[in-house]
C-alpha cells in the first residue's frame, strides 16, 4: 500500500457505513460530508494500516420496551432479526472493499438500566439469549453460503454484554459495581443538570421517554407521580449511561462507535438506521417490522394496529404484521439503499391472526 491507500480505503468503508446514517435533524448531514468524513476515518485508518478487521461497537439491542403499545412482547422478533441481518449485509459489502472486513461489536445494555426502565432482568436474560440465538443462525448461513472451514472462528457479528464482565449472578450488585468503577456520583450529575445547557437537555429528554415507555401496569398512577417518578429514575439512567460508556470505551478503545440515535454532523458516533422507518427515533425494540408490499417497515405497533395489518406468528411467538394489499408506504422513510435479500425471510411455518 501507498502511504495514501489506507485512507482512500478508510473513506470508502466510511461512505457504506454513512449511506445508513441517522442524522439529527438540526444538525446532521446527508449526504456525508467532508467534515464527517475526515472526522470519522482516523479510527478506520488505523485499522487498516495494520490490516486488521475494521472494529465497531454498536450500544444497541437492550429488550423490548415493556410499553406493549409499541412492541409485541418480551422476546427478539423480526425486528430484530432483520436489524441484525442488516449489520451482517453492512460487514460483508466492507469486506467487499476491504478483504479484512469488519466486526460489528454489539453493547447490549439491558442488564444496565432493566430496574430504572422496569424490565425484569429475566426478560432481559431471554431477550438477551434470543439475540444470541439469531446471531448463530446468521453465522450458520453466512458459514453456508461462502463455505468457510468449520475452523474459521471469525464472526463479523459479536455480542458484548454486562454479564460477560462480571462473573456474578446478583445482577443489582453488577450494576453497582458499574457505577461505583466507571460513573460519577449522583450528585455531581443533578448539580450538572441544574446548570443547564446540554445536561439538562439530556435529563429532560430521558425523562420524557420514560413516561413514554412507561408500560401498563404504571398507568394506573397519576400523571403528576408518574413524572415525578420518572425525573427521579432519569437521574439514574443518565448516571448508568456515563457508566457503561466508560466500560465500553475501555474495552474497545480503537472502534469507530455507532449510536442507533440520530447523530449531529462529525460528532464522535455515527447514528444509523438498520430497517426502513418513517420515524427517525423509532428503534427494533421499541416497535415492531410491518411487511408493507414487500418491503418491511418499522413502526409502533398500535400504528401497524390502525393500518389493520395482519400479525404472523413463528415458532408459536408473534413475529411481524404483513399490511393488507391496499396500504401505501410511508412518505419520507429512512434508510439508505436497501440491502438484497431483504425479502427472502427463513423458511419457518408461519400462522396468521387477525389483529
Ligand atoms: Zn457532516
Amino acid at each position: 500500500m501507498t502511504e495514501d491507500e489506507p485512507h482512500q480505503v478508510a473513506r470508502k468503508i466510511l461512505r457504506l457505513i454513512l449511506r445508513y446514517q441517522r442524522p439529527s435533524r438540526s444538525s446532521g448531514c446527508l449526504p456525508p460530508c467532508e467534515r464527517c468524513l475526515c472526522y470519522h476515518s482516523a479510527r478506520i485508518v488505523r485499522h487498516v494500516e495494520r490490516g486488521a478487521p475494521v472494529e465497531l461497537v454498536l450500544p444497541a439491542f437492550p429488550g423490548k420496551s415493556p410499553n406493549r403499545r409499541k412492541v409485541l412482547g418480551a422476546l427478539p422478533d423480526m425486528a430484530e432479526r432483520l436489524s441484525l441481518e442488516f449489520l451482517q449485509y453492512l460487514s460483508h459489502r466492507i469486506s467487499e472493499t476491504y478483504s479484512p472486513g469488519a466486526r460489528i461489536v454489539i453493547c447490549s445494555d439491558g442488564r444496565v438500566f432493566s430496574d430504572l426502565v422496569r424490565i425484569t432482568d429475566q426478560n432481559i436474560s431471554a431477550y438477551q439469549t434470543g439475540i444470541r440465538n439469531i446471531l448463530d443462525e446468521i453465522h450458520t448461513d453466512m458459514r453456508r453460503i461462502s463455505r468457510m472451514s468449520s475452523s474459521t472462528e471469525f464472526r463479523p457479528l459479536e455480542v458484548f454484554n454486562l454479564d460477560d464482565e462480571y462473573q456474578l449472578t446478583d445482577y443489582d450488585e453488577m450494576r453497582q459495581d458499574l457505577v461505583a468503577r466507571h460513573g460519577e456520583p449522583l450528585e455531581k450529575i443533578q448539580a450538572d443538570v441544574r446548570a443547564g445547557g446540554e445536561p439538562l437537555d439530556l435529563y429532560r429528554g430521558i425523562t420524557r421517554f420514560l413516561l413514554d415507555d412507561s408500560s401498563d401496569s404504571e398507568s394506573g398512577m397519576s400523571r403528576t407521580a408518574l413524572q415525578k417518578e420518572c425525573r427521579r429514575r432519569a437521574y439514574g439512567v443518565i448516571q448508568r449511561s456515563k457508566a457503561w460508556g466508560g466500560l465500553v470505551a475501555k474495552k474497545f478503545p480503537h472502534a469507530v462507535r455507532l449510536s442507533i440515535h440520530p447523530q449531529a454532523c462529525s460528532f464522535e458516533k455515527i447514528g444509523i438506521h438498520m430497517l426502513e422507518t418513517a420515524d427517525n427515533w423509532l428503534t427494533p425494540w421499541h416497535g415492531v417490522a410491518v411487511e408493507v408490499g414487500g418491503r418491511f417497515v418499522l413502526m409502533k405497533r398500535s400504528q401497524a394496529e390502525e393500518l389493520q395489518a395482519t400479525l404472523i406468528w413463528r415458532g408459536g411467538v408473534p413475529s411481524h404484521y404483513v399490511a393488507p394489499e391496499r396500504t401505501q408506504l410511508p412518505t419520507h422513510l429512512h434508510f439508505g439503499p436497501p440491502a438484497p435479500g431483504r425479502r427472502e425471510r427463513p423458511q419457518a411455518p408461519e400462522t396468521s391472526e387477525a389483529a
